[in-house]
């Protein structure tokens, strides 16, 4: 599903944010990138939103390489993949209900459907009964919630993560990651950027670990320590 070939990524001249990275990431896996800050990680998921382009190197994402697309497919490209943020990042001004059509109606779906799919989905997230609470009437995990609503409602082959967990408490982060863990054994690959040690070591799955912008580990389950 995902695939880096030999990947570099330089910020101006000097600044080497990623070397030489290889990594594969199969259909449905459920993966973690840790390492400290400055590693490299939030660099790898830009390129991998294509909000920043490789130095060198090859992506490819459902066997098709990203690097060389067009500004004019990159909307098409980025409806295969939903973002959940540390902070959340929910419209202040919209209802839990409009903060999810909204996603909807950026990819072109028609009222009649966003009046169907938003209800189901904030089902499925546990929020139903939030359906016309505003961001700020709603605790951190619920408002996690919503993120994670909003980047599912386009059913997209892959999320990608960042610190989802990094602003909620360990038991709500805990009630964040079954809900991940849920929707990756739906079969959606998930690839999530975390410093949370206690996370990683209970969920117990792939982890990849940079350093100085290289692999420095890619482990198969759990078992993480520094
Ligand atoms: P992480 O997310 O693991 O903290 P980053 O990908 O943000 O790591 O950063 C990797 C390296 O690239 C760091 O040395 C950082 O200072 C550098 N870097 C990141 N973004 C930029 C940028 N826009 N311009 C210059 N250097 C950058
Ligand atoms: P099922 O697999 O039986 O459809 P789910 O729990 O996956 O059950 O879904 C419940 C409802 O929510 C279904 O009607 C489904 O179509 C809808 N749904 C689930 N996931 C999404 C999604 N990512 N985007 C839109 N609708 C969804």
């Amino acid at each position: 599903m995902i695939k880096l070939v030999n990947v570099t990524k330089k910020y101006g001249n000097n600044s080497l944010a990623l070397e030489n990275v290889e990594l594969s990431i199969d259909k449905g896996e459920f993966v973690f990138l840790v390492g400290k800050s400055g590693a490299g990680k939030s660099t790898l998921l830009k390129l991998l939103t294509r909000q920043e382009k490789p130095t060198e190197g090859q992506i490819m994402v459902g066997g098709k390489s990203i690097v060389r697309l067009s500004n004019k497919e990159v909307p098409l490209y980025r409806r295969k993949i939903g973002v959940v943020f540390q902070d959340f990042l929910l419209l202040e001004d919209r209802t839990v209900f409009e903060n999810v059509a909204f996603a909807l109606e950026a990819t072109g779906t028609s009222p009649k459907e966003v009046k169907k799919i938003v209800p189901q989905v904030l089902q499925k997230v546990g929020l139903a009964k939030k359906t016309n609470s505003f961001p700020n009437q709603l605790s951190g995990g619920e408002q996690q919630r919503v993120g994670i609503a909003r980047a599912i409602v386009n059913r997209p082959e892959i999320i990608i993560a960042d610190e989802p967990t990094g602003n909620l408490d360990p038991k709500t982060s805990k009630e964040i990651m079954r809900l991940l863990s849920d929707i990756n054994e739906r079969g959606t690959t998930i690839l999530m950027a975390t410093h949370d040690i206690e996370v990683v070591a209970y969920m117990r799955k792939r982890i990849i670990a940079l350093k100085n912008g290289q692999v420095f580990r890619d482990i198969d389950k759990g078992g993480y320590e520094d």
